[in-house]
């Protein structure tokens, strides 16, 4: 037979993020060796279990979950979305405006096969989650990379989006709070990106699955709010992070602003949708207790609080070592540091990582994976317990101590 070869669209799509750099880890334990995997954001390994009304909701609905539901979702997870926008002041959220996912990252990519047409330009930030720039990819579209500034607390830089708006941009990617940089943008911030939208007609994508996952002084600002009635705006979020299952798969996406414009848009959408059936019927059931008050995430994310006190603490020992910088994450699950490259000269980041995980049985992900331009960033996942962290963090300062 003749070799059969991946197709076309896949050949500039890449996913660091479980690539080769997990492939490599996987060989390891194959021999035997026990890897520290700190490459994704998976709750559920790092002992983090779900609210158990939320567990209960899923038993409870599985003898009556088997069935095909409504493309769309299940009409009252669609409705516990719509009451908390509207709770959140997005009073004009209808329930035929959110669609349900099999998690956010299905929902990006539904949304962009709709949306996007060969040649056009989406901005997604630099650094980004990489299934943003993946599904721009796939979809036909090019992924223009904006940049955000580490010098700013990662906030992104305005003038660089504004100079690479083209006639082709369509859509303009923002990931509040951030993965991988732990930034939360303030409200002029999210302001001036939806004014950029507004005055280049640009439809807004809001990734917001950490809208929850907060510290200190951090406050969310939904980017819908400030989209109002003329600027077409996708709001995407789910239940992985914030109630810790990410296994479980749901997510959605609410549609807000000028709609009676988005109807063309809407049809495709939804055809996708039909096209593959239903998300996960139990999971859909438990978005309703989730979102119905059970905000068990406090306890998580103030002091004491396990996701507070592991990024702290990620953040000032990753600072204590030589060349070695890391700006406070303000909210989610991870740290970015950067490598001084006068102190760790670094061509490919990616062989980096793999010295690291050979030498140290430890994984993180190159900053390159997240489509950050230079060689000199890494991502850490802040989820292991203190003492777990700790020793990565120690390990990682032992092998760049060597590496000097
Ligand atoms: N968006 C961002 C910014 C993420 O970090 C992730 C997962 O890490 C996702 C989306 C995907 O989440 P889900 O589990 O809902 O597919």
């Amino acid at each position: 037979m003749r070799q059969i070869r991946q197709s076309r669209k896949l050949r500039n799509v890449r996913y660091d993020v479980r690539g080769p750099i997990l492939v490599e880890a996987q060989r390891l334990e194959s021999e035997g060796h026990r890897i520290l995997k700190l490459n994704i954001g998976n709750t559920a390994p790092f002992g983090f279990e779900a609210p158990e009304a939320i567990v209960a909701d899923i038993v409870h609905h599985l003898p009556d979950s088997q069935g095909y539901a409504d493309s769309r979702g299940i009409y009252e997870a669609r409705t516990a979305v719509m009451n908390y926008y509207q709770s959140r002041g997005l009073r004009d959220v209808r329930v035929d405006d959110v669609f349900i996912g099999n998690g956010v990252s299905e929902l990006i990519s539904m949304v962009l096969q709709a949306f996007v047409d060969d040649g056009n330009e989406i901005l997604v930030p630099a650094p980004d989650y990489p299934l943003w720039t993946g599904a721009v990819t796939l979809a036909g579209g090019t992924a223009v990379h904006y940049r955000c500034d580490e010098a700013d607390d990662w906030n992104p830089d305005l003038a660089d989006i504004e100079a690479k708006i083209t006639e082709n941009t369509h859509a303009l990617v923002i990931i509040n709070p951030n993965n991988p940089t732990g930034a939360v943008y303030s409200v002029e911030t999210v302001k001036g990106l939806v004014d950029i939208a507004r005055r280049h007609d640009l439809v807004v994508m809001a990734d917001e699955i950490y809208e929850k996952i907060l510290f200190e002084d951090a406050v969310h600002h939904h980017a819908a709010t400030y989209a109002g009635s003329d600027v077409l705006c996708l709001t995407f979020s789910g239940l992985s992070k914030a109630y810790r299952v990410c296994g479980y798969r749901a997510g959605w996406v609410m549609i807000s602003g000028p709609k009676e414009l988005a109807e063309d848009f809407i049809e495709g959408l939804t055809l996708i949708a039909n096209m593959r059936m239903c998300a996960n019927v139990p999971a859909q059931h438990a978005i309703q207790t989730a979102l119905g008050g059970y905000q068990s995430v406090e306890e998580l994310i103030g002091p004491g609080g396990r996701y507070y006190e592991q990024a702290m603490l990620a953040h000032r020992m990753l600072n204590e070592i030589p060349g070695v910088s890391s700006v406070k994450p303000r909210g989610a699950l991870y740290c970015f540091p950067r490598l001084d490259p006068e102190v760790y000269p670094i061509e490919d980041d990616e062989a980096f990582v793999i010295e690291l995980l050979r030498a140290k049985k430890l994984l993180v992900t190159h900053g390159t994976g997240f489509n950050w331009p230079e060689p000199d960033h890494f991502r850490l996942v802040t989820l292991p317990a203190v003492d777990v962290l700790e020793e990565a963090i120690s390990r990682i300062a032992d092998f760049l101590a060597v590496r000097r």
